[in-house]
């Protein structure tokens, strides 16, 4: 079965009301009052037939795999290229494949009806199997005139495939004559337009009927075979006329959308379609008739798909979706009608390199960026090097698109001074969820409804025109979504299994309840021991949270074994298997306390306690991280604690313990990074049975542990991007702790070994923590401690000794070499520079002397290999060296201890 498969509209947000047209121009034309009513659709100032078609194909792409797409037609009479291929620009936002079919359908306002047939009739060949048809119009008429009144501004476009069919095709009939009721001559604005009554007795008239009759006979179907008749007419009354003439009763008949939003030319059989398809029921039989240079007829049969497509705008939420205005001049300054003064600010160059167009087109037309495979961290634009500071690992990217990620904006500003069609110019920045952020412009939006944190969506608009090269820009701006934050999704974990340990009381109890009552199936842990762990344990603690979630409509499962065995983390991890086939989450909270001052710390005590916080987070986490690293998912929870972060008096134990988590959490995050499994700790502060003796009886009123759950599970949620992070959380306040590293010095190369005195001399620097950073992993950790930090840029200019180019800091090195430093080193270094402004250069230095040449050595005791720009920064000081190292601009290979030496040795700008 051949038809359409999926559907899509786009009516810009701004209309026009009518009377405003008259108001300003009545007195001229006091006739254009017959046609002003209602409102009509006009394009924003960044908006055209190319924006508005990309805007409707993404609508009719909801819930469709893009890569089954293998043909995609434009359809307009308004396309911004008259020689670059439309369709090529709208596949390109899209980013649909490369290997597929594009084509525009222009001049005739039939484009819309024939690029469809066209896709249905190929379809049926055989020879591509989805088409995506765009059409879309923005046409401009003189200034009060008849047609500025009916014209509106829109787009449509419709999926034909032979899967999930919403409406078959089931036949079409053509007429073609060269009628002109209407023409634009090559390169003209206008339309010319000859008398209305050609138009309604010669054109509509005649040519309709025609066609819908050699449909009919065609097929051998009546009127009595259609429940939908959908054909555009300028003339309300000649629509109804057409319709009687076809036998139409006048529930049939799709309105032509004067009111509401005009005439959008090509694309109107398509809008008028969708508008139908939207209203329509299994069985019913839709008849499509687009006029222009003759008729397109064409019958679908609608199937019960109809009532599975996923929701969208279409045309009903488009129209919804409204800004009336009454501004007659803005809307004649948006489309170029008028031209006021725009500043000499406005004579920017604007002229655009096909090169960088052509090399960043996935990023500029597709805002396509990149996502790290190692940390899965997104980031635009896509680079070499993945931006997380924890991970800066190298090549790592792959393709990753934007446009349909959720943002939010994180900063913006209304300029005033900037120049613009719609001032004030309203930008700033957009952060997406799961990472990548960038400078926007924003649209369709006034700055009064602008709010940091407002979720916006991507929309690809027009950036620019350069009106002396005819061409047209585009990239993506930000739509602020007004009033969404309210209706923001919950966080939700419906299909999610939780396992909560120690989940009978206090925090867990709390934890378990919450994620159960968002969806979450939920396994309750607990032992049912006694504050300190003593006893036998006992089943009501878990067995009481499960009967409320239960009592409260949740799915849960009690569970009481004991976390600090082996066997008992297997058997926790067993049930979630048995009961709920999975595990996704896992939150290791059981907990209990043996404090006492450390000589009375005996090793039972001591034993105790890191047993069920250490080892039940290890004998819990072994179990369940085999099932989530089998389904690639998974969020693990650790609990640590202030005493373990800060320390606690009388808490010896505790506090190992709890730091023993963030040490198993830094590993382990490296491990499941990969698999989708990501790891934080929460350090809480709450009433419960272990803190009840500790705090003051109000304060103790006051820490309810529900403050402490919403992080939890905002850190379970599926959309938490972070891994690896320490987190405080006590009565409303949250915040993050972290282990930082400082700059530090290096005091030797590795072949002396300083002494306590040199220790002492420079304790001040390795004491201090200014230019402190947190180091992803141990491998980093170590790297940065062999390459400290570059000396700060000379600000003289001086920093390379005056050498502007690679060669010319090799003829320094001789002047720039300490050979005080140098005693009783042997090295040679071998450099390697990369690009242009490179070479190689071997640089010995032996007996305190040190000789410089090019070329290569055979048996170098290290070799620097860096690309010329990078080594002209390192020399600078603008590049740091540990920096450069961990995200690969500088490679070291052989002795790498010794590279530590350069930075010594040679004093560049001193
Ligand atoms: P709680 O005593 O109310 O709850 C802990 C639960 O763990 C109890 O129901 C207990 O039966 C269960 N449990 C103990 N040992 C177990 C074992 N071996 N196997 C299975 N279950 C076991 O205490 P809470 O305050 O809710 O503590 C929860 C976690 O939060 C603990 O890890 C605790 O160290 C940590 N914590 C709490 C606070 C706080 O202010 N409450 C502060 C820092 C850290």
């Amino acid at each position: 079965m051949i038809g359409i498969t999926s559907y899509g509209a786009y009516i810009p947000r701004l209309r026009l009301d009518r009377m405003a047209i008259f108001q300003a121009m009545g007195w001229f034309a006091p006739a254009i009052v017959m046609v002003a009513q209602g409102e009509r659709s006009m394009c924003n100032h960044d908006e055209d037939s190319l924006t508005m078609a990309v805007a409707a194909a993404r609508d009719c792409l909801t819930g469709k795999e893009k890569k089954a797409i293998d043909g995609a037609y434009l359809c307009s009479t308004t396309l911004p290229f008259a020689d670059r291929q439309n369709a090529g620009i709208l596949k390109t936002a899209l980013n649909l494949r490369d290997d597929m079919i594009t084509a525009d359908f222009t001049s005739s306002l039939r484009a819309g009806t024939t690029g469809l047939l066209t896709a249905l009739e190929v379809a049926q060949g055989g020879s591509r199997k989805n088409i995506l048809v765009a059409a879309a119009d923005k046409r401009e008429t003189r200034p009060a005139f008849f047609y500025e009144m009916w014209f509106g501004d829109g787009a449509a476009a419709l999926l034909v495939g032979d899967q999930q069919v919403i409406a078959e095709f089931k036949g079409a009939y053509t007429v073609s004559y060269d009628f002109v009721d209407h023409y634009r001559g090559a390169g003209k604005r206008y339309d010319y337009m000859w008398e209305e009554r050609w138009l309604r007795e010669e054109g509509y008239s005649k040519f309709i009927p025609e066609a819908v009759d050699g449909l009919f006979k065609k097929l051998g179907i009546t009127m009595n075979d259609v429940q939908k008749v959908v054909f555009p007419c300028l003339f309300k009354a000649e629509h109804k006329a057409i319709a009687k003439k076809l036998g139409a009763t006048p529930e049939k008949v799709i309105d032509q959308m004067h009111e509401v939003c005009g005439e959008t030319g090509a694309a109107h059989p398509l809008v008028m379609l969708i508008a139908a398809l939207e209203q329509a029921k299994p069985g019913d039989g839709i008849l499509l008739a687009g006029f222009g240079q003759g008729c397109d007829a064409l019958y679908f049969k609608v199937t019960e798909q109809i009532t599975k497509l996923a929701p969208r705008a279409g045309v009903k939420g488009s129209l919804e979706n409204k800004k009336t205005i009454d501004n007659y001049m803005k809307f004649l300054k948006f489309r170029g009608l008028i031209e006021p003064e725009m500043g000499i600010r406005a004579e920017a160059p604007t002229q655009t390199a096909m090169t960088v167009l052509w090399r960043k087109r996935k990023m500029l037309t597709g805002l396509v960026g990149g996502k790290c495979r190692d940390c899965g961290t997104a980031q635009f634009p896509k680079m070499d090097i993945c931006v997380n500071p924890k991970c800066n690992h190298v090549n790592t990217q792959d393709d990753y698109e934007f446009a349909d990620v959720p943002a939010r904006i994180k900063t913006f500003t209304g300029d005033l001074l900037a120049v613009s069609v719609d001032p004030p110019a309203t930008y700033g920045m957009v952060q997406f969820e799961g990472g990548g952020r960038f400078m926007a412009d924003f649209t369709d939006c006034e700055l009064a409804d602008c709010k940091v944190g407002l979720p916006v969506k991507m929309a690809f608009r027009r950036r620019f025109t350069d009106d002396e090269r005819g061409f047209s820009g585009y990239f993506w701006k930000a739509v602020p979504q007004r009033g969404a934050a309210a209706a923001l999704p919950e966080i939700r974990f419906d299909g999610r299994v939780a396992i909560v340990t120690g989940a009978g009381a206090g925090l867990g109890r709390t934890y378990a309840l919450e994620l159960a009552k968002r969806g979450a199936k939920v396994v309750v842990n607990d032992f049912g021991g006694a504050r300190d762990g003593a006893g036998t344990g006992s089943s009501s603690p878990a067995d009481r949270v499960v009967a409320e979630i239960r009592a409260a409509g949740g799915e849960a499962v009690a569970n009481y074994d004991n976390v600090a065995t082996p066997e008992g983390g297997e058997k926790i991890v067993k049930i979630a298997v048995e009961f709920f086939g999975k595990v996704d989450i896992l939150i290791n909270n059981a907990g209990i306390l043996r404090d006492k001052s450390f000589l009375k710390m005996d090793p039972e005590n001591w034993n105790a306690v890191l047993a069920v916080h250490l080892n039940g987070g290890y004998n819990v986490t072994r179990p369940a991280f085999a099932v989530m690293r089998e389904k690639g998912y998974g969020r693990i929870v650790m609990t640590t604690s202030a005493a373990g972060l800060y320390g606690n008096f009388g808490q010896t134990n505790y506090s190992a313990a709890k730091m023993g988590l963030v040490g198993f959490m830094n590993t382990l995050k490296l491990e499941g990074a990969k698999y989708n499994i990501r790891v934080n700790t929460l350090a809480p502060v709450a009433a419960s049975r272990l803190t009840e003796d500790v705090m003051p009886p109000d304060m103790f009123e006051r820490m309810q542990p529900d403050f402490v759950a919403g992080i939890v599970l905002y850190l379970c949620s599926e959309n938490c991007a972070e891994s690896g992070d320490i987190f405080n959380a006590a009565a409303g306040f949250y915040s993050r702790a972290a282990i930082l590293t400082g700059a530090g010095e290096a005091l030797s190369d590795g072949t002396s070994i300083p002494t306590p005195e040199e220790i002492r001399d420079h304790w001040e620097k390795i004491n201090s923590l200014d230019g402190a950073r947190e180091i992803g992993d141990a491998n980093t950790a170590i790297i940065s401690f062999m390459t400290p930090p570059a000396p700060k840029a000379d600000s003289s200019g001086a920093a390379g000794g005056g050498a502007a180019d690679v060669k010319g800091i090799f003829a320094k090195m001789p002047e720039a070499f300490d050979a005080a430093a140098a005693a009783g080193k042997n090295v040679v270094f071998q450099f390697s520079i990369s690009g242009p402004g490179g070479g190689d250069w071997v640089v010995a230095v032996k007996d305190g002397a040190c000789k410089v040449e090019a070329g290569k050595t055979e048996k170098p005791t290290t070799t620097i290999k860096m690309a010329d720009a990078d080594f002209l920064q390192l020399i600078a000081g603008t590049l740091d060296g540990m920096q450069a190292y961990s995200s690969g601009k500088l490679k070291v290979e052989g002795d790498i201890m010794k590279s530590q030496l350069i930075a010594r040795l040679f004093k560049f700008g001193k």
